[in-house]
């Protein structure tokens, strides 16, 4: 039994050792019923409208305090405002996932709270640009860079010890399915969209000995003013890769993320989950 613990490597022992007895997790079950998220503190980029507010609805239903975040107050007091009315707890504070300031009085809101993060999940992601991909300049290959890929890793340095106070977390991406199957004309936001499925994979291993868990969430084309955008300027359904037989709504992707976050995943880390009604390539 020693020598197969020995031929593990290193980096996931921690993961074996701090997961939670099967034991545990059942009678939390049984305690928490319906709330599974009971207790639990949930920071959510991009989350005022469309996917990233539907996940906060349902982190929030299942039971978390969730900390809403965009970039604009407005949009912030509004989406509050809306989830408070339903009796579910929220905070809310500005935070564009581009700028360090906002990254850090995102964390520094949280932690008003509770001591403590246990769910980070990385929705705000955008494309500046529907064209040629050689023809990008450099200020458009960093914006969609910084605010889809480098800023859930700078967010999540940030938050790291203190889901490490919490002796362990979950951390969900979004990815989107142009990931695996590009769209012409999106190249950069495509490509985007690819290395964060990597991050996710780094990210998991770095992580697992911490008791950290990250997934990603990668959707297929979901009902949102985002996707009515690249709709309009470009011609989105005729990629037809894309398409299943129907688009996907907001809420559709909600369910996951909590599962994710839940007990129920606590054997699940460095996944890339497609929802997005059918696949046919993946
Ligand atoms: P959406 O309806 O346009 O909502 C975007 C949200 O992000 C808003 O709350 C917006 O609020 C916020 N936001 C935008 N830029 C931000 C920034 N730099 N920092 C912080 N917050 C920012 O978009 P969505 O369709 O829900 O898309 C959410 C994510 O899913 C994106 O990463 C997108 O790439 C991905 N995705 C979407 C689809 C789809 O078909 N809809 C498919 C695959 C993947 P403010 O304007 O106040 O900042």
């Amino acid at each position: 039994m020693a020598a197969i613990f020995r031929s593990i490597p290193r980096a996931f022992r921690g993961y074996l050792c701090t997961s939670v007895p099967l034991s545990a997790r059942r009678f939390s079950k049984r305690a928490d019923e319906n709330r599974t998220l009971a207790g639990k503190v949930a920071v959510i980029t991009g989350s005022t409208r469309g996917i990233g507010f539907a996940i906060a609805r349902r982190l929030a239903q299942d039971g978390a305090h969730v900390v809403i975040s965009s970039r604009k107050q407005e949009n912030v007091d509004e989406a509050v405002a809306m989830l408070k009315e339903e009796g579910l707890s929220v905070t809310g504070t500005v935070c564009h996932v581009g700028k360090a300031e906002d990254r850090q009085h995102l964390v520094t809101t949280a932690l008003k709270h509770s001591r403590g993060i246990d769910f980070l999940v990385c929705v705000a992601g955008v494309n500046p640009l529907v064209g040629s991909t050689l023809g990008a300049s450099e200020q458009i290959w960093d914006k969609i860079l910084d605010v889809n890929v480098k800023s859930p890793a700078l967010l999540l340095s940030k938050l790291l010890p203190h889901m490490e106070n919490r002796g362990g977390g979950s951390v969900v991406l979004v990815s989107s399915e142009v990931a695996y199957v590009p769209v012409p004309k999106l190249g950069v936001y495509n490509t985007s969209k690819t290395a964060l499925l990597g991050l996710c994979k780094s990210l998991a291993v770095e992580l697992a000995p911490k008791g950290i868990r990250v997934n990603c969430l990668v959707p297929g084309i979901i009902k949102t003013d985002f996707s009515l955008r690249v709709s309009m300027t470009f011609a989105f359904r005729s990629h037809s890769s894309l398409l299943s037989y129907r688009l996907g709504e907001p809420e559709e992707c909600a369910g996951l993320v909590s599962f994710l976050c839940s007990s129920d995943a606590s054997y699940i880390t460095g996944e890339n989950i497609t929802v997005a009604g059918f696949s046919p390539k993946l």
